[in-house]
């Protein structure tokens, strides 16, 4: 580790601005990969300092001399590496599977799972040996012709915020795009979908885009696109043709909801193409957490507004051991219910998948 470092002043950026990593590692394996020549080149002409690693998931000498500055120094760091575990997780109740296209996010949500899944990795690994990770998802989707197979792409990451530096979403969808029994299918905060908008697609692939009242993303989504960009890359991702979808989530219970999520629907249908509303579907999240997420958050954002008083929430068990915090039923409902008459009254031929 550590052959090659290049401390040059950084580029300057705006907050329309893609992201641009503070220090970049490769697994020299990642420079047989065209996509991995072709990040190089990129590091090296915006002068962003890169080191050499053995393996994508051993990073462990990142500058910083606290956990929390470390942290903040992880969320600026990418790893280019490759992707050897082929075998997908399963990715309910979105999709069949999840596929593996990057690990990690330089958004700082504080509720984000990642906190919790990716534990001392906060890093950003992006994978360049994309043909296999295609060849992997045609073995999934052949095994259950004649069902259709969804595969998630932003179930560890959001690709969209990473696509400037990859163009991984652009192969994945040109290859869903000849697959007749397969689907892609991701969710964003990010802007970034000009490079999306003219690529075939035969509707095979349904972007979403996570929006949330105003009081949620000022508070809780920092370092994400603004709730402005991110409505304009929907309208353009509804006027290309391509499925649409909203995940609304973490829905949480604050002073004023009603009036949030009220305008939040509004500005929605205000913003987007008259018939956006044919083949839209919205996904509904409550906001949860377990003990370990929360002594995370806290550790991490500890100004953080975030709501997470257990003798507030319901104990909903876990599958695989920790069970999570959500709201009582009644608030759950009384969530659930406003929302979706919200979604009815301005598009009332979308479609809810699951309220969760
Ligand atoms: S943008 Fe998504 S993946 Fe990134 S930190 Fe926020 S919630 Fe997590």
């Amino acid at each position: 580790m550590g052959i090659t470092t290049l401390e040059r002043s950084k580029p300057k950026k705006n907050v329309h601005d893609s992201f641009i990593p503070e220090l970049v590692y490769f697994e020299p394996a990642s420079l047989d990969y065209p996509k991995g020549r072709s990040i190089m080149e990129w590091v090296q002409s915006l002068h962003i300092p890169y080191r050499m690693t053995t393996s994508h998931n051993r990073i462990t000498n990142l500058p910083g001399d606290t956990e929390l500055e470390q942290y903040k120094i992880a969320k600026r760091t990418l790893v280019v590496g490759i992707r050897k575990t082929l075998k997908f997780d399963t990715s309910k109740p979105s999709a069949e599977y999840a596929i593996p296209i990057a690990t990690g996010c330089m958004g700082h949500c504080h509720y984000c799972y990642l906190q919790t899944t990716l534990g001392a990795k906060p890093y950003i690994r992006v994978y360049v040996n994309t043909d296999d990770i295609l060849a992997a998802a045609k073995g999934y989707i052949d095994e259950r012709i004649p069902e259709i197979t969804r595969f998630e792409a932003a179930c560890t990451s959001d690709p969209v915020g990473l696509e400037p530096i990859t163009g991984s979403l652009r192969e994945l969808i040109a290859f869903m795009a000849d697959q007749e029994y397969g689907r892609l299918r991701f969710v964003t905060k990010f802007h970034y979908v000009d490079s999306l908008l003219h690529l075939k697609h035969n509707g095979h692939t349904r972007i979403r885009f996570s929006v949330n009242a105003k009081y949620v993303i000022k508070h809780f989504e920092p370092s994400t696109s603004r709730f402005e960009d991110r409505i304009e890359a929907a309208a353009k991702i509804a006027r290309a043709g391509y499925p649409l979808g909203f995940i609304i989530a973490p829905i949480i219970w604050h002073d004023g909801w009603q009036e949030g999520y009220a305008e939040l629907l509004s500005s929605l249908a205000e913003a987007l193409p008259e018939d956006a509303s044919r083949n839209l579907t919205f996904e509904l999240i409550q906001h949860r957490f377990t003990k370990t997420a929360k002594n995370v958050i806290e550790r991490r954002y500890p100004r953080t507004k975030l709501e997470m008083d257990i003798e507030k929430r319901k104990y909903k068990w876990g599958r695989w051991g920790q069970g999570k915090y959500v709201y009582p039923d009644e608030q759950a409902e009384a969530l659930r219910m406003f929302i979706s008459e919200r979604i009815f009254e301005h598009f009332e031929d979308a479609k809810i998948e699951y309220f969760t």
